[in-house]
């Protein structure tokens, strides 16, 4: 498309909303200006990353360690079929993309730990939750207080949700409202189970939160947590405070610095092992390489290669970083990933 008929098609495109009078061209032009990152495209990331791609968010960065899963399908809505093993984040950008050419997508395959989260977050103008645990949310919170971005909170299990926005330094923060909540606590969709529509409510109230505070529209969720229980339909807005000892809002951010863990489990039977330092392996080659070990490479993606080991599905990524489908435990996680790299000569991904 030439420079006037991207025009044309962008000022069609948009009219329905630009003729808000909440909105107009002026908020129009701010959402293209903005970077929103989505942290998680679940459930809750690919509804709000739906609506903030349509709305013309100018660069989307949707993160997410994951590949796509049968039991994802019901409710991850950017899916197919045709995505199944996949990368969630080059799927879901691939997908955004065809929905919306006039914005920039950029597809993260990276586990968000400690190391990486700084670098991910930077330039950000606000930070969407997609992520279904804690720890993860913390460091967000954490990172996102230190550097005043806007956090769009929210999560969503079972028939109820939780939504709220917290923009430091002005808002209580995550910790303030959740504080040291350990992942046993808290349900789990392979657990309590999950009805798509309930992420798809609290993922499109996301999107609108995100416009709001992109934009100046309306007044978003400040100093609430909003509480949602789908059985009957109750709705309630609980005033939030900041916490006087919240050693985040005090800066106090210690812990973010605390030493990585190489594998995690998630979900049940997945671990996901980061190399001690981030390689830069040439996917191509690879492929070629994993075939003259006759690794059978099922699916060749961008961002990754998956091919099958034993009994597991590996998806090896550029940077070094395996996910291990159909693992019994951390120990058997780690003995697979040290038989792969050895076969395939990564035996620098480990000094011990
Ligand atoms: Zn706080």
């Amino acid at each position: 498309m030439d420079q006037a008929k991207k025009e044309e098609f962008a000022h069609e495109f948009y009219s329905r909303q630009t003729v808000l009078k909440e909105l107009g061209p002026k908020g129009q032009r701010r959402l293209a200006q903005s970077k929103v990152v989505i942290t998680g495209v679940g459930g809750l990331g690919t509804v709000s990353g739906l609506y903030l791609a349509l709305a013309g968010v100018g660069h989307l960065q949707l993160i997410d360690q994951d590949t796509v899963e049968v039991k994802n399908l019901h409710r991850q809505i950017l899916y197919s079929t045709d995505d199944l093993h996949y990368p969630k984040a080059e799927a879901a950008a691939n997908r955004l993309k065809k929905l919306n050419p006039l914005i920039k997508v950029e597809p993260v395959s990276e586990n968000l730990n400690a190391s990486n989260v700084e670098r991910l977050l930077k330039g950000a103008d606000c930070v969407v939750d997609g992520l279904d645990n804690m720890a993860t949310r913390y460091l967000v919170n954490r990172t996102c207080v230190k550097n005043k971005i806007p956090y769009i909170f929210g999560a969503a299990i079972g028939l109820e949700g939780n939504l709220s926005v917290f923009m430091p330094p002005e808002t209580p923060c995550l910790e303030c409202v959740l504080p040291n909540l350990s992942d046993t606590d808290i349900h789990r969709c392979d657990t309590r189970g999950v009805l798509g529509a309930t992420p798809g409510i609290i993922g499109a109230m996301q999107a609108m939160e995100t416009i709001k505070v992109l934009t100046g529209m309306g007044s978003p969720l400040k100093g609430k947590l909003m509480v949602c229980d789908f059985n009957d339909m109750y709705f309630t807005n609980i005033e939030v405070t900041k916490r006087e000892n919240c050693a985040t809002c005090h800066g106090e951010l210690g812990t973010l610095a605390a030493k990585q863990k190489l594998v995690w489990i998630c979900g049940q039977e997945t671990a996901n092992i980061n190399p001690e330092k981030p390689l830069n392996l040439n996917l191509t080659k690879m492929c070629k390489h994993l075939e003259d070990m006759n690794l059978n490479v099922r699916l060749r993606s961008q961002l990754a290669l998956i091919f099958n080991y034993k009994n597991f599905e590996v998806s090896l990524f550029g940077s070094g970083r395996m996910l291990i489908k159909n693992v019994k435990s951390e120990k058997e996680a780690l003995e697979a990933y040290k038989d792969i790299a050895k076969m395939v000569k990564f035996r620098q991904f480990f000094s011990g």
